[in-house]
């Protein structure tokens, strides 16, 4: 993938920043990363960035919706660049290991309940728990 991380971030109207750039580039690179995980790429990248400033980053990619954070239920953060098809996850609930899925039932069905009392709906949330392949043998 030969992305212009920095054309993307200048799109959305971001300053682009040798930090920013890092981050995004770490999430591209390895989709569905923790915050930690993102810390020790760019670490190795940049030398030193404190957790904060990866929290920071982290949160104006989310915010402009250049990445996307999944919050599974008693577990870290994950982060991924897959945005806008709003596609849901399988997680193992031994291992943590997290796959993508497409919705069930094709085109974002799950952004068109039955009645959505009104409200402007952006995200449908499903994560899918279970036991991977490999933790089940
Ligand atoms: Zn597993
Ligand atoms: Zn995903
Ligand atoms: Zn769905």
């Amino acid at each position: 993938m030969s992305q212009d991380f920095g054309s993307v971030l200048r799109r959305s109207g971001l300053h682009v920043t040798a930090q920013r750039l890092a981050v995004f580039r770490a999430v591209c690179a390895t989709p569905h990363i923790s915050a930690d995980g993102v810390t020790d790429v760019v670490r190795d990248e940049l030398g030193t960035i404190s957790r904060q400033s990866v929290y920071d980053a982290l949160g104006v990619l989310v915010d402009k919706g250049i990445i996307r954070r999944i919050q599974p239920m008693g577990s870290a953060a994950r982060y991924e660049d897959r945005v806008g098809d709003n596609h849901h996850h399988l997680i193992c609930r031994s291992c943590e290991r997290l796959v993508d899925i497409d919705c069930a039932v094709g085109d974002v069905p799950c952004l068109h309940p039955d009645d959505d009392h009104g409200f402007t709906l952006d995200e449908a949330e499903v994560i899918y728990w279970g036991t991977c392949p490999n933790c089940t043998t």
